[in-house]
């Protein structure tokens, strides 16, 4: 394991039964990811005494498709201080995407058609988007954290959270950690006044506290892999709406193609992260192997992309538009994949992840001077940030998974004479890269809708507010 704080960073192998672990902090984070990394930066910059603790040791590996749209950049901008492509005017710390692709948009292929629609021109979202191995991404917002003066330890798994009464969604008292290393058995107790859970998609700590992830509603199941390939540099991300195996057969699922930027490691083994995906609900299970499907999706591009072999082939669950039962307690609160926040229409989570964090470290002082600490300002906080968007994009990728809807509709979209601008206004929608305070005709049709999601949500379930928890 290792730990480390502030500009005089200190990587330091610990010896048996020492530990680095405080016994006692102001604002304990769970997990190192963007969310945990963001809030823990965020805290520190506050001026808040933080520790962030990871079970494993960075530079660590996240299943995903690395990409970041410009809603990412945004969130990234903001947390960096200035733009991500340059060190920080914050900490110093090396450009986070310095050296990485500039993305212009996305190409969307399938139905016999192709289309490339450049990131729509936003007041808030930069027309850029860009692409980064998780291992290295998640390293250097760690460091950042580390930079911004939290305190960071890796190597040790909480276990276990103790809590004032009978509640779960009241008081956190403490955490227990267990240590990861081999051999070492050694247990430790976190005693902390705030709690922030950023464990990511496998949230023990959150499900003891109550958040419960509705896998019935909308959610992914997906598998990426990297692909060496001479087009690396590609300025467009990807994706393959229409998926067919060696027999032309059409399967369930879409594909994507991330532009690595040039060699990621020297020898050419990460062109791209190359990946797929499908939609799946408890009444319309996803039948479908994606890791059989990635190496079919691979072979359907292989001669165009001239890629080798995909390699790192891993796969995971995406929950998805904050289908969770709860988020927070008195003093706690979830973020990021713990929190369900993952576009249903793209799979995107690293944005939400970075923003959820932000926004709480913002929240906390209001917190501090309400009975019910977090309790209820955190949901109503995510609802409205997110609560309209996430319900319209539920219900869309609902939809999607009734077979043959997409082939119906797919080749209008593609090949029909308004296809530039209707991929246009898809691709602005399902990246999310709409703001309440847009006037246009594309955004406000979108945010009535929403409205009007939400709506029905509330009319069908009146007892209960299916997202972000009750
Ligand atoms: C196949 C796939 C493709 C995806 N593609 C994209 C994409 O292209 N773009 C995008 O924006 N999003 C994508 N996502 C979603 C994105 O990966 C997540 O939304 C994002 O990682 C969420 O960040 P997080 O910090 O909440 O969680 P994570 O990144 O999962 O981090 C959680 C951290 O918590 C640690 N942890 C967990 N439990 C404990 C514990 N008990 N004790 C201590 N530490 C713990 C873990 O080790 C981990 O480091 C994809 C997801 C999948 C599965």
């Amino acid at each position: 394991m290792f730990l480390y704080r502030g500009a005089c960073r200190m990587r330091q192998w610990s010896a048996v039964n020492t530990t680095p672990l405080p016994s006692d902090c102001s604002l304990l984070v769970i997990g190192g990811g963007p969310a945990g990394s963001a809030v823990a930066a965020s805290a520190a910059l506050a001026g808040m005494d933080v520790t962030v603790v990871d079970m494993q040791e960075f530079p660590r590996d996240k299943t995903c498709g690395d990409g970041l749209t410009p809603r990412a950049v945004h969130a990234l901008t903001r947390l960096w201080g200035g733009d991500p492509g340059e060190p920080s005017p914050r900490t110093g710390s090396p450009g986070i995407l310095s050296g990485r692709p500039e993305i212009r948009g996305l190409a969307l292929h399938g139905f016999g058609g192709s289309v490339r629609t450049p990131w729509p021109d936003h007041p808030s979202f930069p027309p850029r988007g860009s692409a980064v191995p998780r291992t290295t991404l998640d390293a250097a917002l760690l460091d950042f954290a580390a930079a911004c003066g939290a305190w960071v330890v890796t190597g040790w798994k909480a276990v276990d959270v103790s809590h004032v009464g009978a509640s779960t969604a009241g008081t956190v008292d403490s955490v227990t950690f267990r240590s990861t290393e081999r051999d070492r058995k050694e247990t430790c107790t976190v005693r902390c006044d705030t709690l922030v859970l950023a464990e990511g998609v496998r949230s023990g700590v959150a499900r003891l506290l109550g958040v419960r992830w509705l896998r019935g509603l909308v959610h992914g199941v997906a598998a990426r892999s990297y692909c060496p390939t001479p087009y690396g540099d590609e300025p467009w991300i990807h994706s393959h709406l229409e998926l067919r195996d060696a027999e032309g057969v059409a399967q369930p699922g879409y594909g994507w193609i991330f532009p690595l930027g040039p060699e990621e490691d020297g020898e050419g083994t990460r062109g791209v992260n190359l990946g797929c995906g499908a939609l799946s609900t408890s009444r319309r299970p996803a039948k479908v192997n994606v890791k059989k499907l990635l190496g079919e999706y691979a072979d359907l591009v292989r001669g165009e992309w001239e890629l080798g072999e995909p390699r790192e082939i891993t796969s995971a669950l995406l929950p998805m538009g904050g289908a969770v039962t709860r988020v927070s307690g008195v003093n706690w609160a979830a973020v990021g994949d713990t929190a369900a926040l993952v576009n249903p229409l793209n799979g995107e989570g690293i944005d939400y992840a970075l923003e959820s964090a932000q926004d709480l470290v913002e929240l906390l002082p209001d917190a501090a001077a309400s009975p019910d600490g977090l309790r209820h300002i955190w949901p109503a906080h995510l609802r409205r940030q997110y609560g309209d968007a996430f319900s319209l994009a539920r219900r869309l990728s609902t939809l999607l998974t009734m077979p043959g809807l997409l082939s119906a509709v797919g080749p209008l979209g593609m090949r029909g004479p308004l296809s530039d601008r209707m991929m246009a206004a898809a691709t602005r929608l399902m990246g999310n890269l709409v703001t309440p305070a847009d006037r246009d005709l594309t955004a406000r049709v979108w945010l009535a809708a929403g409205r009007l999601s939400v709506g029905h949500d509330r009319y069908r379930h009146p007892d209960s507010r299916p997202l972000f928890g009750v």
